[in-house]
C-alpha cells in the first residue's frame, strides 16, 4: 500500500485555486450541459427573445404568471422577467436573489435609418453598449426586433440567421488594408466612428417601365419588399426596435472543445444558468428564491426595464401583501450574476494574476467592481463573502476570486450596486469571459456548468447557517 502523502505546510496555510476539470466525476455533466446552452445562445439574441424563452420554460415548469403562492413569475414589458419559489419562511423574512441581464452590446437601427447612396441601400445605426466598433465590421449581422405600426399591429422579425430565409444578413464595411495608409496611423477609437456604422442592406434596383421615373430605386426595391411582406412603410421604422446582432452560431472551441465561442455570453450565460438553477430546485428553500432577468445593463440599467427600476419592489409587494418593503430588503441576499474578464495570455499586463479570473477555475466571486480606486463599487462585506465561501465549500463547488483587470487599467461595473443600494447584501458572481463585448465571446464549459451549480446552491441552500455568518456585523 502506498504511503499517504503528507500535506506540506504550504498546502495547509497557503491559498490555492483549482481547475474544475480536475473533478473527474463531473466531466460528463460539463459536456452535456454545454450543448443545450449553445442552442439557447444561438436562438435567443435579444432581451425580448430571452424573456420569451424564459416565460416558455417557466410556464412549462408550472410557474403561475402573477401568482402569489408556490412558484410564480411576472414579466415586465416583454424585456425583463422575475421568477420565484416561495420559501418555507414568509417573504417578510427576506429572500435570495440571483440577478442577471438579458441585453448585450449590439448595433441598434436609428428611427429614420434607410437611405440610398451610390447604388447601395444603407441602414444608419446607433450602437448600444460599449464596443470596439471595428470588431463589428465585415461580419454578417442579423436583424432582430419588433416593428409596431401606428395602429398597434406588432411585427416580430429575425432576418438573416438561416440561409433559406427570404431576408439575408447585412454588414458594415471597414476599408481594405490596401487603402488604409492613413487609417492605420489613427488611434483605435477613431478608425471607425459611430456615424461610420452604416450597414449595407441592398444593391438591387426596382426595374420595369412602371417605375422608370422613380428615384432611389435600390432603397425603393427594399421598401417594396418590406411592404409586400409586412405592409409597412418607411415611417414605421420610427416605432421599431431593430437590433443588428452577429449572425453566427455558438460553437465549441479549442482542439479539446473545452470552450464555447458565441455572441452575448455577457450576460446570457448567467441568465441561462440562474434560471436553470431555479427550475432545477427539488426542495422548497428556506428563503424565497428569486431569479430576476433584467434589461438595459449595458447602457446603465435605467428605464422601465432596467435593474434601477422598482419592478423588484412591485413584485415583492405583491408577494408580501404590501408589507413594508425596506425591512425585507435589509434581510435579503443577492448574487449579481455577471461575467468577469478572464485572464488573457496575449495581454497579461492588463491583469494582476493573483487577483484575476482564469478560464476553467470555476465561478468568479468579485467582491468589488468599479475603476480608479474602487470608484462606483458597492463592495460586498467580508461577512457576506465569508458566508458565500462557506456555502461553496459545503457544496463542493469550485470558485475563484478576482478583480476586473489590474488597478488603473480600466474597469467596469454591474448591477450589483443597485441591489446593494436597496439594502440587500450583494456579491458579484459569474464565469470569466475572453473578449467581452466582441461579436464573438469565449467562455469555458467548466465554468458554465460550475456557475449553474453555484446559483442553484445559493437559491436552494442559503439559509440560517449562512445568514448567521453574513449578518455577524457589529
Ligand atoms: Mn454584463
Ligand atoms: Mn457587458
Amino acid at each position: 500500500m502506498a504511503e499517504k502523502k503528507k500535506d506540506s505546510l504550504n498546502d495547509k496555510l497557503g491559498y490555492k485555486t483549482k481547475l474544475v476539470w480536475e473533478d473527474e466525476k463531473i466531466q460528463k455533466q460539463i459536456a452535456s450541459f454545454a450543448d443545450p446552452y449553445k442552442d439557447f445562445l444561438t436562438a435567443n439574441k435579444t432581451e425580448r427573445e430571452v424573456t420569451k424563452w424564459a416565460v416558455k420554460l417557466l410556464d412549462k415548469a408550472g410557474y403561475k404568471r402573477d401568482g402569489k403562492k408556490g412558484k410564480v413569475y411576472s414579466v415586465n414589458r416583454g424585456k425583463s422577467v422575475i421568477s420565484a419559489i416561495i420559501g418555507k419562511k414568509p417573504i417578510t423574512e427576506g429572500f435570495t436573489l440571483v440577478i442577471a441581464h438579458v441585453d448585450s452590446p449590439r448595433i441598434d437601427i436609428k428611427q429614420v435609418p434607410l437611405y440610398e447612396d451610390s447604388g447601395n441601400a444603407m441602414l444608419d445605426t446607433h450602437y448600444y453598449g460599449g464596443i470596439k466598433k471595428w470588431q463589428w465590421t465585415n461580419i454578417p449581422l442579423a436583424v432582430h426586433g419588433t416593428i409596431v405600426k401606428k395602429d398597434g399591429t406588432k411585427i416580430e422579425v429575425s432576418w438573416g440567421e438561416e440561409d433559406d430565409e427570404e431576408f439575408g444578413p447585412v454588414f458594415i464595411s471597414d476599408i481594405l488594408i490596401h487603402l488604409s495608409k492613413d487609417q492605420m496611423t489613427q488611434p483605435a477609437a477613431k478608425i471607425i466612428s459611430g456615424e461610420d456604422l452604416n450597414a449595407t442592406v441592398g444593391t438591387i434596383p426596382l426595374t420595369g417601365e412602371k417605375y422608370k421615373d422613380e428615384k432611389d430605386k435600390v432603397k425603393l426595391y427594399l421598401l417594396k419588399m418590406l411592404n409586400d411582406k409586412y405592409g409597412i412603410t418607411e415611417a414605421d421604422f420610427m416605432s421599431s426596435e431593430l437590433e443588428l446582432v452577429p449572425a453566427i452560431k455558438a460553437r465549441d472551441v479549442g482542439l479539446d472543445k473545452s470552450l464555447i465561442m458565441g455572441y452575448g455570453h455577457d450576460d446570457r450565460v448567467c441568465s441561462y444558468t440562474a434560471l436553470k438553477g431555479l427550475l432545477d430546485l427539488k426542495k422548497q428553500p428556506e428563503l424565497t428564491a428569486i431569479v430576476y432577468l433584467v434589461d438595459k445593463e449595458e447602457v446603465g440599467s435605467m428605464g422601465t426595464t432596467g435593474a434601477a427600476n422598482q419592478f423588484l419592489e412591485y413584485f415583492i409587494s405583491k408577494l408580501s401583501d404590501n408589507a413594508p418593503i425596506w425591512p425585507i430588503m435589509q434581510k435579503s441576499f443577492c448574487l449579481s450574476a455577471d461575467v468577469n474578464a478572464a485572464y488573457d495570455v496575449n495581454f497579461k499586463d492588463r491583469f494582476e494574476a493573483k487577483n484575476a479570473s482564469f478560464l476553467g477555475k470555476g465561478i468568479t466571486l468579485t467582491k468589488f467592481t468599479g475603476s480608479r480606486g474602487k470608484g462606483g463599487a458597492s463592495d460586498a462585506s467580508a461577512e457576506f463573502v465569508a458566508s458565500v465561501r462557506m456555502l461553496m465549500e459545503d457544496e463542493k463547488i469550485t470558485f475563484q476570486t478576482a478583480e476586473l483587470g489590474s488597478v488603473d487599467v480600466g474597469g467596469g461595473g454591474t448591477v450589483a450596486y443597485l441591489l446593494a443600494d436597496r439594502g440587500i447584501d450583494t456579491l458579484d458572481a459569474g464565469p470569466a469571459v475572453i473578449g467581452m463585448h466582441a461579436p464573438n465571446e469565449t467562455i469555458s464549459k467548466a465554468d458554465l456548468y460550475n456557475s449553474y451549480l453555484a446559483y442553484k446552491a445559493f437559491l436552494g441552500k442559503f439559509g440560517s447557517k449562512y445568514i448567521k455568518v453574513a449578518k455577524n456585523t457589529d
